[in-house]
């Protein structure tokens, strides 16, 4: 009967990711050495079940998809107040690697823009990395390993990413020099995940912070609440207005071509398509997420 009921969904996945496989729209990142291809999306619902089509197997960089992720644990770990005195939650409406700091000395913007994200990361207590690798895996329910190719690779956004921690030093946003954290931002952007890991990440938030599959409790309902809206305000960089409009779910994109949505109280949605548009969202998956949100009255 159940399978019966998870057909249809099944299909209309797959017919979807089909309606965009092949379009080539978008480039390529250049932080990784190893192109990985393929385009696929996968849902899991706040009661576990999941639904994956095409490539939703292929793993990819998880990318800048973690910095919504290390911010529920910086706020888990800290607890609120301690982390918006060093991070704002405001949308900056610039790009993701912007070199800038707001109100005197300065905050980040918010937690999903990089120089957020390292501050964020600075907020896990140590052993920063494990703790970071250990929740994520907590919410996917599985092991995941670190792309340690990507991880040696970043050459030009590393430099920068090392000038936006030095930066954090100097505004007092952290009180010792960035070197771990920022270590601890470029593995987590290296680990490796796929479509349907990011559909259960994605529930977990929609479940307020139950995981849906394991039954786990990740993080209270008001760091999942939190999380959300910081996801449906700043997510997607300079496109977030567009993106609200066009798909109405709060998600958050990688460069290595993911995108984690949530419908809360229903769903996760993951995505991968590596070609990614000129804001560094990923073209085919921000087209199967706006036909999704349609189809299933998401938006
Ligand atoms: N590792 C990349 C960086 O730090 C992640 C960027 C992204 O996914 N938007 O610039």
């Amino acid at each position: 009967e159940l399978a019966a009921a998870r057909k249809p969904i099944t299909n209309h996945l797959a017919e979807v990711v089909d309606s965009v496989k092949d379009l080539d729209d978008g480039e390529v990142n250049d932080i990784g050495p190893h192109e990985v291809k393929g385009c696929g999306a996968a849902i899991c619902t706040v009661d576990g079940h999941l639904y994956a089509a095409g490539d939703a197997d292929q793993t990819f960089a998880i990318q800048s998809i973690s910095k919504a992720f290390t911010y529920a644990l910086a706020l888990e770990e800290r607890g609120h107040d301690w982390v918006d005195e060093r991070i704002n939650v405001e949308p900056s409406g610039e790009a993701f690697n912007e070199i800038s700091l707001v109100g005197e000395p300065g905050r980040p913007a918010n937690p999903l823009v990089n120089i957020g994200a390292i501050a964020a990361c600075w907020c896990v207590p140590e052993e920063r990395f494990p703790r970071i690798l250990d929740f994520y895996e907590r919410l996917a329910g599985r092991s995941l390993e670190l792309d340690e190719e990507i991880y040696r690779a970043e050459g030009k956004s590393g430099s920068r990413n090392r000038a936006l921690g030095w930066l954090l030093r100097w505004a007092e946003v952290i009180d010792e020099d960035p070197d771990d954290a920022l270590d601890a931002y470029t593995r987590q952007c290296s680990v490796q995940v796929t479509a349907k890991d990011l559909a259960v990440m994605g529930a977990t938030l929609a479940n307020r912070g139950v995981q849906p599959v394991t039954g786990e409790r990740l993080m209270s309902e008001e760091v999942a609440e939190r999380v959300l809206s910081v996801m449906a305000t700043c997510g997607m960089y300079d496109d977030a207005g567009e993106w609200m409009i066009r798909v109405g779910m709060p998600a958050k994109s990688g460069v290595g071509g993911g995108i984690v949505s949530a419908a809360p109280g229903q769903l996760g949605l993951g995505t991968f398509g590596p070609r990614l548009d000129k804001h560094g969202n990923s073209v085919r998956g921000t087209l199967i997420s706006e036909r999704l949100a349609h189809d299933f009255d998401l938006h």
